[in-house]
């Protein structure tokens, strides 16, 4: 079922890039997924999510060697691409459902876009990076993710006009909560995003109510910062 999605095998992208995924690629894949389940992730849709998607599509050339190591790589503008572990976990913590409305903030490569993509969801994502954006937007749209829309903003205020969203998924760590992501939260609707300075605690927060949030703290990471304001060429 997900295999429209890479229909276009072979194509050219930035007259440079060939989007071909090889036997070789697929294998590699594999062990990745293998390797994923080893780390403790168990949700079948997501491995197979993560098995469908070419993460070397998202990754400079000069990576594609090393596309399925467990490792983040830089995607220019000083970000990285999140290291696999890191998206899968992201992913299962915000149970996406066939036609969810999510909205991530940190385009970045466009691969957690992808995923989400894969699974069903309608993704509304924002960059602060213009180079990143148009780069990644026009790579979503090479590779037919009519179900991502991309958008040039600094997320920290989300995407009131696309709101309320069931779920928010944040890629870069956060100093605090910005208060307009959970308003943009429908009843119901979870948030997963990593809070702190350094090190950042990867938070879980459910919208019970108009009122009330529930706030679970898991697991540590390391994300590139959440900065406000956007950069342009
Ligand atoms: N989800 C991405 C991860 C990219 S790294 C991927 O799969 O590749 C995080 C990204 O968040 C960076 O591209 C960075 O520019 C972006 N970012 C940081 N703060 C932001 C903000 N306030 N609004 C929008 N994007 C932001």
């Amino acid at each position: 079922m997900f295999k429209t999605y890479f229909r276009a095998l072979n194509l050219y992208f930035n007259q440079e890039k060939i989007l071909q995924d090889t036997y070789r690629h697929k294998g590699q894949r594999k062990r990745m997924v293998e390797a994923l389940r080893q780390r403790g992730i168990q949700d079948e849709a997501v491995l197979a999510a993560m098995a469908a998607v070419p993460r070397h599509f998202f990754l400079e050339k000069a990576f594609e060697e090393h596309a399925y190591e467990d490792k983040p790589f830089p995607i220019g503008c000083e970000q990285t691409i999140s290291q696999p572990f890191t998206v899968a976990y992201q992913t299962v913590l915000l149970d996406i459902k066939n036609g969810d409305q999510v909205l991530e903030i940190g385009t970045g490569s466009g691969y957690q876009a992808a995923i989400l993509a894969v699974l069903g969801a309608k993704v509304f994502t924002v960059e602060r990076q213009e180079t990143l954006y148009f780069q990644t937007k026009k790579l979503l749209e090479t590779l037919g993710f009519k179900t991502v829309k991309c958008f040039f903003k600094d997320g920290s205020k989300g995407l009131p006009e696309k709101a309320p969203f069931d779920k928010i998924v944040v890629t870069a760590g956060a100093p605090v909560v910005p208060e307009p992501l959970k308003e943009q939260l429908a009843i119901g609707g979870i948030l997963v995003i990593p809070v702190g300075e350094s090190v950042q605690k990867m938070l879980r927060i459910k919208r019970i109510s108009a009122i009330e949030y529930q706030e679970e703290r898991l697991h540590d990471f390391r994300f590139v910062p959440f900065l406000e304001g956007v950069e342009r060429k």
